[in-house]
């Protein structure tokens, strides 16, 4: 059987991050990181699966997850 893997987004908007850093220690895959100063980045979005944990635990709903097709 075939499977095809789901790619996502990471959408983070800065005007309403507060750089807690809750995203990126709730990431079980680690896509997203924390840079200098806690600004939280994702390198590698191919790493995302999709749990949409990082959008439901942000504070300041700074994060959204998009489906994209590939
Ligand atoms: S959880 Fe939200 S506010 Fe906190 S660092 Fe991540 S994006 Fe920013
Ligand atoms: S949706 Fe899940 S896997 Fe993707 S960045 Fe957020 S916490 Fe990590």
């Amino acid at each position: 059987m075939q499977t095809t893997k789901k790619h996502f987004k990471v959408i983070i908007n800065y005007n309403y991050c507060k750089k807690c850093g809750i995203c990126s220690w709730i990431c079980p895959v680690d896509a997203i990181i924390e840079q200098e100063f806690g600004k939280p980045v994702v390198p590698d979005s191919e790493k995302c699966t999709g749990c949409l944990q990082c959008e439901r635990m942000c504070p300041d709903f700074a994060i959204s997850i998009k489906q994209i097709d590939q």
